[in-house]
């Protein structure tokens, strides 16, 4: 049976975020972008509403709710803010969910409640100055001393480097061994030898943290290790699996939002004597991207139906992330060709939505990597070796 409806549940959530972001995010996003400042207090609210833990197990303070639930949430805080659905990427799909995948028992205990309750911030550490799409190919490395690990190397780019309470960190622990030499770790903000150092002046995403981590001998204990030695790479793109679905469903709300930014005005502004969605060609353009977003949601929940079945969902992952990530750049682009001129200033959040899209085809993995990846899916051939 093929349901496209909603379930109670998922209605409930639904309408919760929409009316908090509506009230909360949206009045106040231009604002946040302008003074490249995170609203803590708004992340607070988000929390207590039980809205960050939505996809966290109720064990570990979060609302156990299912992964369309999660898409739900995400495209509801896209439609509002950017860079606040970033922050619940990173917090919930990158590093939470991962460490409930690979960590201990003390290390669940520790780390996920204070994130799922937005009392706490995580990021993940894997892209460097010289290594981005090819992953393995990074440079840092954690040499063992007794019980401990030293890790040393740069991390480029990292969202939440220098808010993060913990940070889940990838090094080489066997130089020679390429993707199986690589391991990961949970480090503490407080580490000595781990410094965080911010990046300014980003074309988008400006409300959100980013930055660089710099580890020069920082010792980090061996029960510190996120999941067995040698298997980081596994790490990193489990959580990739993750992430790349909030990113996608973050896209369909951003592209939903300008889409009715896009109709308000269309209905309102006189051309020729006449509303200018009246011209066949702007409702080409509106229709255009009515069509796309219905694609990019269907393409996410069709994701997250296969992982509330936690049956692999990589090739629909990827393909979520690669449709909707290029949707949500058109969506914007379009949007403003129906604003003409009065697009291009600060008077719409069209601006801010148009710079905040383009990330999305680069950054967790950009559009060329899902593609080689959905290709390898197909052809049983991987352009990578
Ligand atoms: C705002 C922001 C936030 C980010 N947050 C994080 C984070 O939290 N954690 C983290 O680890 N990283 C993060 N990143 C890094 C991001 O994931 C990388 O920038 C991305 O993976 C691309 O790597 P790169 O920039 O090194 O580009 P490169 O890998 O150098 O790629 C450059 C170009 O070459 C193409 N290319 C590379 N290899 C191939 C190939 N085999 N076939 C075809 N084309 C190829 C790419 O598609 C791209 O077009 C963030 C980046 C930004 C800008």
């Amino acid at each position: 049976m093929v349901d496209f409806a909603l379930t109670e549940e998922q209605m409930a959530v639904q309408k919760m975020v929409r009316e908090f972001v509506a009230k909360e995010i949206t009045p106040n996003a231009k604002q946040w972008d302008i003074e490249e400042k995170f609203p803590l207090n708004v992340w607070h609210k988000l929390g207590d509403l039980g809205v960050i833990g939505t996809a966290i197990p109720e064990d570990y303070e979060g609302s156990g709710m299912d992964y369309i639930c999660h898409a739900i949430v995400a495209e509801e805080l896209g439609y509002g803010c950017s860079s606040m659905r970033g922050s619940y990427s990173v917090n919930i799909s990158l590093v939470a969910k991962t460490i409930l995948k690979w960590g201990t028992a003390e290390q669940k205990q520790k780390y996920v409640p204070p994130i799922a309750l937005g009392r706490s911030f995580g990021c993940y550490g894997l892209t460097e100055p010289d290594s981005g799409s090819n992953a393995a190919g990074m440079k840092s490395t954690a040499e063992k001393d007794g019980d401990y690990y030293v890790l040393s190397g740069n991390k480029m780019w990292i969202t939440h480097a220098d808010v993060s309470d913990v940070s889940i960190v990838f090094a080489k622990t066997d130089k020679n061994a390429g993707a199986r030499g690589i391991t990961a770790f949970l480090v503490d903000k407080e580490t000595s030898g781990f410094t965080p150092q911010p990046i300014h002046e980003k074309i988008g995403l400006r409300a959100q943290d980013t930055g660089e981590l710099i580890m020069d001998g920082a010792r980090v204990h061996k029960d510190q290790m996120l999941g067995p030695e040698g298997k980081g790479f596994a790490v990193a793109m489990s959580a990739l699996d993750n992430a790349r679905y909030t990113v996608a469903a973050g896209c369909v709300g951003t592209a939903q939002a300008a889409l009715d930014i896009a109709k308000n005005y269309a209905r309102e502004r006189i051309q020729f004597d006449k509303p200018i969605g009246g011209h066949q060609l702007v409702q080409q353009l509106i229709a255009n991207m009515v069509m796309e977003i219905e694609m990019g949601r269907m393409l996410v929940w069709r994701a997250g139906w296969l992982k509330n079945q936690g049956a692999p969902n990589t090739r629909e992952t990827c393909m979520a992330k690669y449709f909707c990530s290029e949707m949500v750049n058109r969506a914007c682009f379009n949007a403003m060709q129906v604003l003409g001129g009065y697009s291009f200033s600060g008077e719409y959040p069209l601006e801010r939505m148009y710079r905040d899209s383009r990330i999305n085809t680069l950054y967790e993995g950009t559009s060329q990597i899902q593609q080689l990846i959905i290709g390898n899916a197909e052809l049983g051939i991987s352009a990578f070796v």
